[in-house]
């Protein structure tokens, strides 16, 4: 599937990278049955990430709003058991999130052994709106890549693995989708106007992020970019990527607690 996975240091060209790509597939149609055998695989294995009780997968998603977090989400995660799952929505921070280093309140989100945690937006806020917006004098955010870099090493490390998701939609295809928002009635309270004002900064926002693919895609923590104009392609290729990944953790059921053999239930 040409879906890129950044190579740490490498150099990407958001506006190169085509957000229509739909890989080998035409149409929906042709990827719907890939998708639910994704799905299905992602419930099982979920199931022994939860019994062996070694390993936790977090799931990073950042996108330029309406690039399709949420609905993700949803999809991706719509056959796995609710109580394996837990998913952060990163907000502005709170006055006492503030009050503390950037990552103290990501650090606490972070999945403990045998779940798997969801990032809505995620540490990268902290290289992204705060650079494109100066909340922060540079010398702070330019510090944030290497303080990221450490930080996700050091859950890698605890036995957290990490994807990240940068879902790539078009500048074109937010304003057809806020459009959208505004003429669906069902979609309406998902508009927000100052989403407005974020899209007029579309290139600064393009910038941060290339410079984040750049600095913080590793190899133990690789940054994606996945072309999400196709909910389905996206979606495809996200459950592709995680159940490759749980995949290739090898996990086990653990052993019973003792030798069963023989055992009657009277
Ligand atoms: P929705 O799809 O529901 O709009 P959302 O993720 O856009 O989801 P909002 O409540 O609209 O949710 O927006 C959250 C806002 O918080 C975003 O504008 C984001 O940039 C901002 N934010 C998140 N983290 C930080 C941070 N560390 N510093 C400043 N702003 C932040
Ligand atoms: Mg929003």
């Amino acid at each position: 599937m040409p879906v890129i996975k950044v190579k740490p240091g490498q150099k990407v060209k958001l506006n190169q990278i085509d957000a229509d790509d739909t890989g080998p597939y035409k149409s929906k149609k042709e990827a719907k049955k890939q998708l639910k055998k994704n799905i299905a695989r992602m419930a099982e294995l979920q199931n022994v990430l939860y019994a062996e009780d070694k390993h936790a997968l977090l799931i990073v998603l950042q996108a330029m709003d309406a690039g399709g977090k949420d609905g993700t989400i949803r999809r991706i995660m719509s056959g796995v058991n609710p109580q394996g799952v837990r998913v952060t929505s990163f907000k502005k921070p709170t006055p006492e999130e503030l009050a503390h280093d950037f990552l103290w309140r990501i650090h606490k989100a972070v999945p403990q052994r045998g779940m798997i945690g969801i990032f809505n937006r995620s540490h990268y806020e902290d290289v992204l709106v705060v650079r494109v917006h100066n909340l922060v004098p540079p010398s702070v955010w330019k510090k944030r890549y290497d303080h990221i870099n450490h930080f996700e090493k050091l859950l890698v490390d605890s036995g957290v693995t990490i994807l990240k998701f940068y879902l790539h939609i078009s500048k074109d295809e937010q304003k057809r989708r806020m459009e959208a928002r505004l003429e669906q009635p069902h979609k309406r309270w998902k508009f927000n106007p100052d989403d407005l004002k974020e899209r007029e900064l579309w290139d600064d926002y393009m910038e941060a992020f290339e410079t984040a693919f750049e600095r913080c895609s590793t190899d133990y923590a690789p940054w994606y970019i996945i072309p999400a104009n196709n909910k389905w392609y996206r979606n495809l290729v996200i459950s592709e990527i995680i159940v490759d990944t749980l995949e290739g953790l090898n996990m086990q059921y653990p052993q019973p607690v003792a030798n069963l053999d023989g055992i009657v239930i009277e």
